[in-house]
């Protein structure tokens, strides 16, 4: 990361740890009852949880302004499915509205794939073609390992491939949205490796590269800062 203090200076990321925080509250963990897949001896939100409090860090540290939209120390009161992907969204609208469009939106998850196929795939908000699919495709360039697929050998896929329309939560977000998958549960390699703190860090670590390269194809740092971009960033 060389010559990189640049790079992130004006740059927000909004980090969203995906599941964990709609339905009753479930009083063997942190948030509620929609806790994604069930592995085993875990479930889906302790890891994008475990991946996205690494994620934050890495990117704290690079210099990025990191914004979740909930924080996992605090998780916010559950509600219901509808409600909560609200919230999320509402969270980064508003950042959005105060400080510019000037980032990137990241939700974290890890799938369950029928396939079997190991590694990450990534869908991109297929209305922002062009910025979201080259968020997507840094992302991939950096993955801990890509996964096969039959439509895209790179598995970067428009939001529309998920069978169940588009997702919401990267269209409504006035932001530069890609959803990851990171490893899959049902192929066993993954399964046996999603939970082990070393891995989380890797693909954390790969993960906050992709967003680097990203930013470092985009510097677009020559406009004048608004005087809400100047406080948050100090300039
Ligand atoms: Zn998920």
């Amino acid at each position: 990361m060389d010559g990189s203090k640049e790079i992130p200076k004006t740059k927000t990321v909004y980090v969203d740890i995906g599941h964990c925080t709609s339905g009753e509250k479930n009083p063997l963990g942190v948030g509620g009852s929609d806790r994604g897949f069930q592995g085993p001896g875990y479930t889906e939100c302790d890891i994008n949880q475990g991946v996205g409090r690494k994620l934050m860090k890495e990117l704290d540290n690079m210099g990025f302004y990191v914004v979740p939209t909930w924080n996992p120390d605090k998780p916010p009161a559950p509600v219901p499915k509808a409600d909560d992907l609200q919230r999320r969204i509402d969270t980064v609208n508003r950042d959005v509205a105060k400080y510019g469009d000037d980032s990137i939106y990241i939700s974290v998850h890890h799938d369950s794939d029928k396939t079997g196929r190991g590694g990450q795939c990534v869908y991109f908000d297929a209305t922002r073609p062009n910025d979201a699919r080259k968020l997507a495709e840094t992302i991939q360039g950096s993955a801990w390992q890509t996964r096969e697929h039959d439509k895209s050998p790179l598995c970067i896929l428009p939001d529309t491939a998920t069978g169940k329309g588009y997702l919401d939560g990267l269209r409504k977000t006035n932001s530069i949205g890609i959803l990851v998958e990171g490893a899959n549960v049902l192929n066993s390699r993954d399964r046996a490796l999603m939970p082990m703190s070393e891995f989380q860090d890797k693909e954390a670590k790969a993960l906050a590269q992709g967003i680097w390269n990203y930013f470092k194809l985009k510097p677009g740092a020559e406009r004048p800062y608004s005087p809400a971009i100047r406080q948050r960033f100090g300039l």
